[in-house]
């Protein structure tokens, strides 16, 4: 570390003098202090991420500095450059079985010292030749240690059995409430569109399973005229009618696979069946994907009611305001939960796409995927007419999740230097061992994040490593492991930690964390333990770190590093996920408590803290140039309707959702180029949609708007908002630095954290 020089981190800031603390641009993460020979070649923040950029020498250190310590991890996620090695032996520590990586020590020419447990490893011939520069004797310029990230083609040893083809099933709801939404139309048109570009090879496969009070297999052997349905109505006892011609391959069936795609959305359109037994389709699903394992895509559309994994309505809508403890947070019974880890040991992991009018208590439903390592796609009040912005978002979301590139079978260990232990895992996967998850599917959108502790003193080091190995079966059918290494410097002063605190890292960890706590103990627990991180941490650079006559000024002091910190906690208290005294419906806040859980750090820093422009007069100035296209780049501005103007419109980018919100006395040009009207009483109700219109300000707000959505994998609706929309008061609830009838503002929080802190 600078010794001569305060860390910009650790300049201290008066919250309560200090007004403008939001950035006008994106946050960044901190870049970790590291000599920039090392920092060039760490892993990139958007992969890997620490908490603490700099580590605490010991546990008791951290525990007196009150900020947690974890990791989070994006690891398969999409990348513009991925380094591929094709070698014979992948050179791993003897001992601890890190990969070899641009953080290890050549003591020579012929041995390595292992970064994570210090072991001496000698450098095998074959890494002597650099098949990059076609050179010899220069094993520190191999492409291990010159790229944090990088993948391997696995050799045999790296498979319990021949590598698995890519194996998809379809289970889809039926029942006349499923019929009713429509959404059999989008999901077999979809498949159909990108029948062709499935990930998968050759020999890939495909399935179908229809269920409302009895299940329906397809058979779709290469030679039949049609596709034929079999009905099996025992549903306590499910059972396979036939075992083959039920997968089938993709190539050979094509004709038949689009036969039943195109005659599904009609088969059942006249149905008066309203049950539905998802548990014993479930069950029927397990059963056909065990050979091999795979995917399964289920879409439902209500509480199962029938057979093993019924549900029971347990939301008392009375209590959706409720200031008190939210019940009914934890599974209601374990069917779920325990036919997740049957798939899990098959490899088959469970998506779940819930397109639910009503109550359908995804607390029990969402086991199924969380525990298989699957994803979790939510629709409230989906229906094809009534909510066309919401079936264009499930075509969207469809689509990108038929054609992203998946990986089956796959394992990942996360290591760390000697002396850290990771305590907790958070994300969907089931833990086999204590440092090894268990993933049957891995898919580039998924997000992980890791608790640690310093089980002994980092005394004698200066430098720590984190390696996340993800060992999986490519939809190609080869055996790969991508690898991420980040290396972080040891301090062992409290004014160091704070001053490499990522602040959005900790809210997100901590998000994490007060989920687990609002299940196992209350929301209410979950709360007090949101803020309480914040007056800790507070309290303790104050009495610790500050001098005795800063410590004398009125007000909350805060690092810069973390000036964001209380700001971002009382955001987190008014999300859907913690928020209470506020009508939040029971699924609403599970599915909220799910995306905590599972969106990488980015993502899920934009919904807990949106993101709010002016965009009525959207100019050039500072814009960027993508794809030939001019897409503005207006400041960021902070959350509080002072900043609104009735003669404006605002753009809040609150992650899955966009709102656009049209000031009274908007100016006529903004209503007429941009939205298409002739003045603001006939902006339409509902308006969910831009016209694209041939202005500059038209192509200006469409050029921003899809630049916002390019950037993630989800696609986020837009409603246009008017003042007397009845959505305003969504769009008002991320006004998260405004007091609303039961929580606190900016203004008054910062008052009660002074409280407690000076206490
Ligand atoms: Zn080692």
């Amino acid at each position: 570390l600078q010794q001569n020089q305060q860390p910009e981190g650790l300049r201290p800031v008066n919250l309560l003098q200090e007004r403008n603390i939001l950035p006008s641009t994106p946050v960044k993460a901190p870049i970790p202090n590291l000599h920039k020979d090392l920092q060039r070649l760490n892993s990139k923040s958007d992969v890997f991420r620490c908490t603490l950029t700099n580590i605490p020498q010991t546990q008791s250190l951290l525990n007196k500095a009150k900020l947690p310590l974890g990791l989070h991890l994006h690891p398969f996620r999409d990348l513009s450059q991925l380094p591929v090695v094709t070698s014979s032996t992948i050179v791993r520590c003897r001992s601890c079985r890190t990969y070899i990586n641009p953080f290890v020590n050549f003591l020579d020419q012929r041995r390595w010292k292992c970064n994570l447990c210090y072991r001496v490893n000698d450098v095998p011939e074959e890494f002597m030749y650099n098949p990059v520069t076609r050179s010899y004797g220069e094993p520190h310029k191999r492409p291990e240690v010159q790229s944090a990230t990088i993948e391997f083609i696995a050799p045999s040893e790296y498979m319990l059995r021949p590598p698995q083809p890519a194996v998809y099933l379809y289970v889809l709801d039926v029942s006349h409430n499923a019929v009713e939404s429509g959404y059999l139309n989008t999901v077999c048109q979809s498949l159909l569109e990108n029948l062709n570009v499935l990930p998968g090879d050759s020999r890939m496969r495909i399935g179908f399973i229809t269920f409302d009070s009895t299940v329906h297999f397809y058979n779709l052997q290469e030679g039949l005229s049609q596709p034929q349905m079999m009905v099996v109505s025992d549903i306590e006892d499910i059972f396979i009618p036939t075992p083959d011609n039920l997968l089938v391959n993709l190539n050979e069936s094509k004709e038949l696979i689009e036969d039943l795609l195109r005659a599904l959305p009609q088969m059942f359109s006249n149905t008066s069946e309203t049950q539905s037994a998802l548990g014993p389709a479930l069950q029927a699903a397990f059963k056909l994907l065990s050979p091999t394992g795979g995917r399964a895509s289920v879409f439902q559309t209500q509480l199962p009611s029938i057979g093993v994994g019924a549900l029971k309505p347990r939301e008392d809508p009375s209590q959706r305001s409720s200031v008190k403890d939210v019940q009914h947070l934890s599974p209601a019974i374990d069917f779920y939960k325990k036919l997740a880890l049957d798939c899990s040991g098959q490899q088959i992991a469970v998506d779940l796409f819930l397109l639910n009018g009503q109550y359908s208590d995804l607390a029990s439903l969402t086991c199924i995927s969380k525990y298989s390592a699957g994803c979790i796609y939510y629709y409230p009040s989906y229906h094809h007419k009534h909510n066309p912005a919401l079936m264009e978002k499930f075509e969207k979301e469809i689509k990108r999740y038929l054609t992203r590139k998946v990986g089956f079978e796959a394992v990942m260990r996360i290591r760390c230097t000697k002396g850290l232990a990771i305590h907790t895992f958070h994300g969907n996967f089931f833990v086999r061992s204590t440092d090894l998850l268990s993933l049957p599917n891995i898919n580039p959108d998924a997000g992980f994040a890791v608790q640690m502790s310093i089980e002994e003193n980092l005394t004698d080091v200066q430098l720590v490593s984190f390696q996340a190995a993800l060992l999986y079966t490519s939809s190609k059918g080869e055996r790969r492991i991508r690898v991420h290494t980040m290396c972080l410097p040891v301090v062992n002063s409290l004014a160091d930690i704070y001053a490499g605190a990522d602040v959005q890292a900790i809210t997100c960890l901590l998000a994490s964390m007060a989920v687990d706590r609002s299940i196992l103990s209350s929301l209410s627990d979950a709360r007090d333990a949101l803020v309480n991180a914040v007056i800790d941490s507070l309290s303790t650079y104050r009495s610790a770190v500050l001098s005795q006559q800063q410590q004398q000024q009125p007000g909350v002091m805060c690092p810069a590093s973390l000036q964001l910190f209380p700001l971002y906690v009382l955001s987190l208290l008014k999300q859907k996920a913690f928020r209470t005294g506020t009508n939040t419906r029971l699924d609403d806040r599970l599915f909220c408590m799910c995306e905590v859980k599972y969106q990488p750090v980015a993502y899920l820093m934009l919904m807990v803290h949106p993101s709010l422009y002016k965009v009525d007069n959207l100019s050039d100035e500072g814009c960027m140039h993508i794809n030939e296209k001019t897409v503005p780049q207006p400041p960021i501005l902070q959350l509080s309707v002072e900043k609104l103007s009735r003669d404006g419109a605002f753009l809040m980018d609150a992650g899955c959702v966009l709102f656009l919100w049209v000031g009274k006395n908007c100016g006529s040009h903004f209503v007429n180029q941009v939205l298409g009207v002739s003045n603001y009483s006939s902006i339409p109700q509902n308006m969910m949609q831009l016209p694209e219109l041939d202005t500059a300000e038209s192509q200006r707000t469409r050029a921003f708007i899809s630049w916002l959505r390019d950037q993630r994998p989800f696609f986020p609706v837009l409603h246009v908002i008017k003042d007397e929309s009845p959505l305003k008061a969504n769009f008002l609830q991320n006004m998260v630095e405004d007091r609303t009838e039961s929580a606190l503002s900016y203004y008054e929080f910062l008052l009660h954290i002074q409280q407690q802190v000076n206490k």
